[in-house]
């Protein structure tokens, strides 16, 4: 029968349309992990029953992370433990899909830089790199600090990489970025005077420029993650997760192509395998691979040989600097839809232009602790687009190689 127009259908039923044919067309999430062990300092997270609305199972989302420690195992440990929980504590409670997807990009910002907060504060000196992955239906969010990995293989047999390296050997904006704050880039130097090995930031001789942990290097050592966004065509795809042990022996195309076709479990332990081949097993190596697959076909079907050499970089080889500013801009990028991509170490660049102050309470939320604080002369709501309390600000100032300022103000 048909509806006449005077009669609105009620907002209830709307939402319970919405949601059963968001959850008709969720993708499966299919998951395999292998991994050996050389100094036991490799983590991973697998978690797949994560609800953004908690107790409405309709509203299901999964969280892959591998957590590459390094200098001992504490703070791989400690983001294991609390990342996740950080960076759903920066997501307003209350809001749709659509506004948690986009609020995610600023969460895992807060989140990242809080773990790291959090754990320098107990004065240990381990360091990790963080690769974490959620994904929500077809839309696919990677934050990562370090060089743990993760790359996507379309169904259309395009291998792309999702995170950047944030090494200091191979990424000369951060090799900047680092010396523009006061650290000092060098190999290192042994007897006789020759360098060897890889550049390195001194003191403290790290090889990454962002990471985790690390209370000893050097504040320009930042939390700050890569953040990337895609939405994939309902043909689905495949993600490789994995630490350095694997992409210093395999291209992301060798490992794409070393375990297509089979299921995630077996590609894993393959992935593993295809790296140890050629040197045996000289550092912690660990593999993720998820599978997101349409629900009625719940097999990635094996590729054409000649799909299979299309390079990632020539779709996705946009530079992070050169990045989408807000999330709102969406550009089609071959198959998959990109729907962000940030890399900037300056957190106004990252935290969003609303400052929180919550009209109930009158008070002020910190964009990265997220402590309520009621504001005061010196904490003006109106000069700066986002609040940060004072312990926050003293990071901020330190990432940014600026003197910590022990006075609490409004940032811009
Ligand atoms: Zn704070």
């Amino acid at each position: 029968m048909k509806q006449q127009k005077q009669q609105p259908v009620p907002l209830g039923t709307l939402i319970g349309r919405e949601l059963r044919s968001e959850n008709l067309n969720k993708p499966i999430v299919k998951y395999g992990q292998a991994a050996l062990a050389k100094k036991g300092e490799d983590y991973f997270l697998i978690k797949t029953d994560c609800q953004r609305v908690p107790g409405n199972p309709s509203t299901s989302f999964s969280v892959f992370a591998i957590f590459d420690g390094h200098n001992g195992i504490s703070a791989a440990i400690f983001a294991k433990e609390n990342l996740l929980n950080h960076v759903l504590s920066a997501i307003p409670e209350g809001i749709g899909r659509e506004e948690w997807l986009q609020a995610l990009p600023r969460a895992l910002v807060a989140g990242f830089v809080k773990t790291d907060i959090e754990f320098q504060q107990r004065g240990e000196t381990s360091g990790t790199t963080v690769t974490f992955v959620v994904i929500d239906g077809w839309t696919v969010t990677v934050a990562s600090v370090g060089d743990s990995r993760c790359i996507l293989d379309t169904q259309e047999g395009i291998v792309s990489l999702l995170t950047v390296d944030h090494r200091l050997e191979e990424n000369v904006e951060e090799r900047e970025r680092v010396t523009a704050s006061g650290g000092e880039v060098a190999r290192l130097n042994v007897f006789g005077g020759s360098q060897v090995g890889p550049l390195r930031c001194w003191p403290g001789g790290l090889c990454l420029s962002r990471s985790i942990g690390d209370t000893d290097v050097g504040e320009y050592i930042v939390p700050i993650p890569h953040v990337k966004q895609i939405k994939l065509s309902k043909a689905g795809g495949r993600l490789i997760i994995a630490s350095d042990g694997i992409w210093d022996l395999v291209t992301s195309d060798n490992a794409a192509q070393s375990c297509r076709g089979l299921p995630a479990d077996l590609a894993a332990k393959l992935v593993v395998k295809e790296a140890l081949r050629s040197r045996g097993l000289k550092d912690d190596t660990t593999c993720l691979v998820v599978d997101i697959i349409p629900s009625e076909r719940p097999v990635l079907p094996l590729m054409t040989k000649k799909k299979q050499n299309l390079l990632a970089s020539l779709v996705f080889g946009k530079r992070y600097q050169e990045s989408t500013k807000g999330t709102n801009k969406l550009s089609t990028v071959g198959v998959v839809e990109e729907l962000f991509e940030e890399g900037s170490t300056v957190l106004a660049d990252r935290l969003g232009k609303e400052s929180h102050l919550d009209s109930n309470s009158g008070l002020l939320r910190c964009a990265i602790c997220q402590v309520d604080q009621p504001p005061s002369e010196s904490l003006s709501v109106n000069s700066g687009p986002f609040f940060l309390c004072e312990s926050c600000i003293i990071k901020k100032d330190a990432m940014e190689g600026k003197k910590s300022s022990s006075r609490p103000t409004v940032t811009a």
